[in-house]
């Protein structure tokens, strides 16, 4: 995706209310400091009117369009000085602030006064998880909105992962509720470790987790979700490696609409589950289980140093499973060769991997995606499927 503006982010990773926030103890009364020292040194990026946007809702809790954000930073800078001449006194910015909204603009009915910090460290109470200290759900969906937001109004990637961990019951069951909470605490560890800065992790369940990867298309999503996995697998339970199954969506590749996003997500994390769990799965918006059949088809995959050989366990219109020694990369493109066993008749086609999951020593079970295929190989896959429908009668509508 095109990236029509530099993507507002501060360069110390610490979040804008936190800044604001350290820069306001420093220097209560000087609004103008903080927004030099704000734009020059912190946070580049940002507009003047994102700034104005953030500090007003740092003192006022308030969300104040970016549009309208400098018309009140204005007529509360005015209202400063009309207060300090009617009091023959200077006058603090947050004084005019809350006289500005609670007597002119009258967004505020009711203020409470409270202490900056107090507010914020309560505020986290309320967001971040207890156990795990990731942030909560509650905080997953407000984040969520914020992020698509931003990535629709920059032209920007967003990605989704949600996870859940395989046999948690069996976890509890066999070693006791507080190893569970134990593996969830270093789940949720490994999950913080292995994020980049911008990365959001919540847990949205009791061992569901969702994570945000921000300017991230599926590809770098896939990437990050497949070593938070592996980071995973290193935790054990007697010798067992704990693992985790997961469900990734990507904007704009799979979904419009952030209505969208967990519903999808949610979808391939069921995908996963179904199909053998201790994996991911993209989710795929293509209909394909009506057109999918049993086919034991021989497979070379062209790789580019060999050719390996291996035999198709489902096929359909859009993507084909099978096993293999092999251990192929999740998004590699592929070409490769089908073909029935003692027949002449062939199709070229290039497939993408789009799930993997070791089922042995040294054997994978893979799902991939048909990314090239001919409308003469389409027509042969139909054929096919035709002739294998007529044998087996009912087609089948395993994953892929
Ligand atoms: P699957 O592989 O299909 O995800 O199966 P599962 O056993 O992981 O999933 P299931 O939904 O059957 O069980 C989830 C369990 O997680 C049940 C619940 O008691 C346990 N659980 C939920 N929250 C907590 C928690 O905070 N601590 C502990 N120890 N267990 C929890
Ligand atoms: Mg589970
Ligand atoms: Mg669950």
């Amino acid at each position: 995706m095109i990236k029509s503006q530099p993507s507002p982010r501060p360069l110390n990773g610490q979040r804008i209310e936190d800044t604001i926030i350290d820069l306001l103890e420093e220097d209560p009364c000087n609004e103008n400091l903080l927004i030099q020292k704000l734009q020059t040194n912190l946070f580049p990026n940002f507009s003047e009117t994102q700034l104005y946007s953030s500090i007003l809702k740092v003192l006022t809790s308030l969300d104040i369009p970016e549009s309208e954000s400098k018309e009140i930073w204005d007529d509360v800078l005015l209202n400063k000085i009309k207060l300090s001449e009617c009091l023959g006194r200077p006058v603090g910015f947050r004084v005019a602030l809350l006289d500005y909204f609670t007597s002119q603009n009258q967004k505020i009915k009711n203020p409470k006064i409270i202490e900056l910090r107090l507010f914020s460290e309560t505020e986290k109470l309320i967001l971040v998880d207890e156990l795990t200290k990731l942030y909560n759900r509650r905080h997953f969906e407000t984040a969520l909105v914020r992020e698509f937001k931003q990535s629709t109004r920059y032209q920007q990637n967003l990605s989704l992962l949600v996870i859940d961990i395989d046999d948690f019951k069996k976890i509890n069951d066999t070693y006791g509720h507080l190893m569970g909470d134990e593996i969830l605490k270093q789940v949720s560890n490994k999950i913080s470790t292995s994020l980049r800065m911008e990365d959001t992790a919540c847990r949205i369940g009791g061992e569901e987790f969702a994570i945000i990867f921000p300017q991230s298309n599926e590809v770098q999503a896939l990437k990050a979700s497949e070593k938070l996995l592996e980071a995973c697998r290193s935790i054990q339970i007697s010798g067992k490696p704990v693992t985790i199954s997961g469900g990734l969506v990507s904007f704009p590749e799979k979904v419009n609409r952030c209505e969208d996003m967990y519903d999808f997500a949610d979808r391939a994390l069921y995908t996963a589950k179904d199909s053998g769990k201790n994996q991911i799965v993209v989710y795929s918006n293509e209909k394909r289980s009506s057109l999918r059949f049993e086919a034991n088809l021989e497979l070379f995959c062209v790789l580019p140093n060999k050719t390996v050989r291996s035999i198709s366990k489902n096929i359909s219109i859009t993507g084909i499973a099978f096993e293999t020694e092999d251990d192929l990369s999740l998004n590699d493109s592929i070409p490769v060769l089908l073909r029935e066993s003692e027949s002449t008749h062939e199709i070229n086609a290039k497939i993408k991997v789009i799930r993997k999951q070791k089922i042995g020593e040294n054997i994978y079970s893979v799902g991939a995606e048909f990314i090239e295929l001919s409308s003469e190989s389409q027509t042969k896959l139909s054929d096919l499927y035709l002739l294998h429908q007529f044998k087996a009668k009912s087609p089948i509508g395993v994953g892929i």
